[in-house]
């Protein structure tokens, strides 16, 4: 099964890959993390991407898609969770290309509906473990007391995104409401679309997403 997980930045994308993948052998295909690592071990297209990702502006569909490709010609396992791509209506296209060449099927998009006020508040307090990227949240999730972590249980450094701040999100959000918004008619018109209420507690989300799966 291959399905896209959709919603703008702090909609818990993230949070209900990683019981996907546990849960039902799914492979979690983040382009924001798959460029993370690219601007960490200094590539050229990691410098490339750095000011436009802290800017909090869209990268080319061109670096994105190719990121993608690669990925789906190599182990499908319990298939993919799309996460945080496509975010324009040329990369949900190349996607459907992608997947057609590769004779798979995109199962469901799962929409993760929230409202913008929550958005900030999960943002700004986000932080994930740089041993297994366990996502934690000040206010929701806290970092354990003593600094192990609850998924790995190593004492690794808890990491905050460079464009985890209130003008970076700004600008993320508009991008999103701009850009990525539109795939949600895209996909309904397509007859894949599911909508689940992100704003919900974190196990109620992920039963509705498992429903919405079933
Ligand atoms: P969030 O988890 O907040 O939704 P991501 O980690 O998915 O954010 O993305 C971080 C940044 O990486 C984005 O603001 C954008 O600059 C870039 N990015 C990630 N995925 C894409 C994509 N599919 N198309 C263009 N840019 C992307
Ligand atoms: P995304 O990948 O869509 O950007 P994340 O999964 O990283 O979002 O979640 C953003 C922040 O919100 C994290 O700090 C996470 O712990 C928190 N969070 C995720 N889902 C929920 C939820 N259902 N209720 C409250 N907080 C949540
Ligand atoms: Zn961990």
């Amino acid at each position: 099964m291959n399905i896209i997980l959709l919603g703008p930045p702090g909609a818990g994308k993230g949070t209900q890959a990683r019981f996907l993948v546990e849960e039902r052998n799914m492979i979690q295909l983040s382009t924001g993390d798959m460029l993370r690592e690219a601007k960490d071990s200094g590539t050229e297209m990691g410098k490339i991407v750095a000011d436009v990702m802290a800017r909090g502006d869209l990268v080319t569909d061109e670096i994105v898609i190719g990121l993608i490709r690669e990925k789906l010609e190599g182990d499908k396992a319990g298939g993919f969770i799309f996460d945080g791509f496509p975010r324009t209506l040329a990369q949900a296209d190349a996607l459907g290309d992608l997947l057609k060449e590769e004779g798979e099927t995109l199962d469901a998009v799962v929409e993760m509906q929230v409202d913008d006020t929550a958005l900030v508040a999960r943002i700004t307090a986000r932080s994930t473990c740089a041993g297994c990227g366990e996502v934690y949240n000040d206010n929701t999730k806290p970092i354990p007391a003593d600094g192990v972590c609850t998924s790995c249980g190593e004492a690794k450094e808890f990491k905050r995104r460079a464009d985890d701040n209130e003008d970076s999100l700004k600008q993320r959000l508009m991008e999103y409401y701009k850009k990525t918004s539109p795939l949600i008619g895209y996909y309904y018109a397509k007859g894949d679309l599911k909508s689940v209420d992100g704003l919900a507690d974190i196990d109620v989300v992920k039963g509705a997403i498992d429903n919405a799966l079933s």
